[in-house]
């Protein structure tokens, strides 16, 4: 597999060229003595439910542009995860949930502009009390609100969030049994 490490042919602090790869995920400059590593992203990922809906989302942009994700995103430095989620949350359909419960992680390949990212995938679930100011913008296109028992996780974007999705189902069921 096409790695990060593979995407620079220059050592990022000297510059001399073909640094070496090690184990995938660090580069080492023979020249300069830097080990430089690729440390896996942290991305998070909120199905938001409101009433017996899941709040999805049709992709603007690529990488898997037209195919369903989640709202959310790449956590900035500085900020905690649910911070980096809410935040990635307003600017993607503009509406401030409920609490954020951890549901689980996943890790994720995410190709950007030919270069491939790692990422690990935290996915929440959180309430929305209200549908009031939701709207597509960003790198959103549309919005569906879908009953989470009746969607075919064929059409996610990512199989991290497939695998969201089945912790997700695991919840709604253990919740809805009490
Ligand atoms: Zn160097």
């Amino acid at each position: 597999m096409q790695t990060l490490s593979h995407s620079f042919r220059f050592c990022p602090r000297c510059a001399a060229p073909n640094p070496e790869i090690k184990e995938e995920r660090c580069l080492v400059c023979l020249h300069c003595d830097l080990t430089f590593y690729f440390n896996t992203a942290a991305a998070a990922g909120a199905f938001i439910l409101y009433e017996d809906q899941v709040i999805l989302c049709e992709r603007a942009r690529d990488p898997k542009k037209g195919l369903i994700d989640i709202p959310g995103g790449f956590i900035e430095p500085g900020e905690t995860v649910e911070e980096g989620l809410r935040r990635e949350i307003y600017e993607e359909i503009h509406v401030d949930v409920g609490p954020l419960h951890y549901l689980g992680s996943a890790p994720n390949f995410y190709p950007y502009r030919d270069v491939p990212y790692q990422t690990a995938d935290l996915f929440f679930v959180a309430p929305l009390a209200s549908l009031e100011g939701l709207k597509a913008q960003d790198d959103v296109a549309s919005i569906k609100r879908i009953n989470p028992f009746s969607f075919n996780p064929a059409d996610f974007a990512f199989d991290s969030t497939r695998l969201g999705f089945e912790y997700l189902l695991r919840h709604l069921v253990i919740f809805e049994d009490k």
